[in-house]
């Protein structure tokens, strides 16, 4: 199964289906998108030495070049992951009294984490997981849904690519969850890491600093101007994103800056909200396998006190995924500091105030918190027998 799992998701095999592609007849040509990751392009930056909306237009100057059709970000879908993890934790959190399980709040977005809760602790930790789908899934979910739709295609018409920084990506992709029956296609066909990007271009023999820069494309048909990201660090942001909508919603408190306290090392830090010496809401961040170890130690004692909880399988997260670049002659702490100082460099979005999504959202999905929403950008999880799985989980 990994065999094949490797073949369909590599850059050999976008290779083959835009070669494929150029040969085939007009009508059974496919639509090739391929999203990338915010990760990817500061990691990609950073090894080209250029600033990131150079390296974002540059990229799609030469994706385009080799027949991709349409290049987005995922930053665009990780606003409806952020907005739905919100929303979900709110819920969670008024159910607390009745259903034991749910919280504290786990994040989804890591398949790295997701692989290993299911096969090793499967049904005890799988309802703490968040329900809502990664960006990478989101985006898929947007990709042949929306836009197939605007393009007048069926989902099967569009090859939809993503450039992630690791490999878990590929496993997440290959989720029979996100393989749609009906039209027999996967939500992401293939997943490439960004250090395959840097083969590709090096196979091209194409040095990203010569190439021009082309207009970056918008899923709602506009051309960006610029880019933008989101705080609370490169894994996403999740945890800042959720207190501050959490605090608002439930305590009526605006949080204005978010203060993280080191635990046990930089990976796991602690987040608090409190009132006249009462915890309101603890939240943490736990990155690396040993750090979500003992994570799950705590909650099978019932000694975990968090409401909610940021995990990630990489430490320092997934700027430093294993899909990254690395960078020549730079230690490995130096070289992760400037792809988080590029990473940061961007203006930081809020979800709530981005105008396209929220067109998605009132006439696409039916407005928020929408039955359609719910089944669109959720997801399910599932207890996976140690001895039956195909699957390893490499730490
Ligand atoms: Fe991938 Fe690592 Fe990020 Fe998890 S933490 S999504 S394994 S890069």
């Amino acid at each position: 199964a990994e065999t094949v799992l490797v073949r369909q998701q590599s850059h050999e095999e976008l290779c083959k289906v835009l070669a494929l592609n150029k040969a085939a007849a007009a009508h059974e040509q496919k639509l090739v998108v391929v999203s990338v990751s915010p990760q990817s392009r500061a990691s990609l930056a950073a090894r080209c030495k250029l600033g990131l909306l150079e390296t974002a237009q540059k990229l799609t100057t030469f994706l385009k070049g080799l027949g991709v059709h349409h290049v987005f970000d995922t930053t665009f879908s990780r606003n409806f992951s952020l907005l739905e993890s919100q929303q979900e934790f709110v819920r969670r959190f008024h159910k607390q009294a009745e259903d034991k399980k749910a919280l504290p709040m786990l994040a989804s977005a890591c398949p790295g984490w997701i692989c290993y809760a299911e096969k090793t602790h499967g049904s005890f930790i799988i309802p703490h997981i968040s329900t809502t789908k990664s960006p990478q899934q989101v985006m898929g979910s947007l990709v042949k849904g929306y836009f197939a739709e605007q393009q007048h295609l069926p989902p099967d018409r569009i090859y939809h690519v993503t450039v992630m920084p690791c490999y878990d990506k590929k496993l997440e992709a290959s989720r029979p969850d996100f393989f749609n029956q009906e039209y027999q296609t996967r939500d992401v066909d293939c997943v490439i890491t960004t250090g395959e990007v840097l083969k590709l271009l090096e196979q091209e023999g194409v040095s990203l600093s010569d190439l021009d820069p082309a207009p970056l494309d918008t899923m709602l048909g506009r051309a960006a101007e610029e880019l933008s990201s989101h705080r609370g660090g490169g894994s996403g942001g999740y945890l800042e994103h959720i207190f501050r909508h959490a605090a608002r919603e439930l305590f009526g408190v605006h949080v204005a800056s978010i203060h993280y306290k080191p635990l046990r090392n930089k990976d796991f830090q602690e987040v608090t909200l409190e009132r006249d010496g009462e915890v309101l809401l603890q939240f943490a961040l736990a990155y690396g396998f040993r750090n979500i170890q003992n994570l799950v130690q705590k909650l099978k004692r019932g000694k975990c006190p968090y409401h909610y909880v940021e995990v990630m399988a990489c430490p320092s997260g997934c700027l430093n995924g294993g899909g990254q670049i690395k960078l020549e002659g730079e230690s490995s702490k130096e070289e992760l500091q400037q792809v988080e100082r590029l990473y940061e460099s961007l203006r930081a979005e809020i979800p709530e105030e981005n105008q396209a999504v929220r067109e998605l959202y009132e006439h696409w999905l039916g407005g928020w918190g929408s039955d359609r929403a719910l089944q669109v950008l959720h997801t399910q999880y599932h207890a996976v027998e140690r001895a039956s799985s195909a699957l390893s989980i490499k730490w």
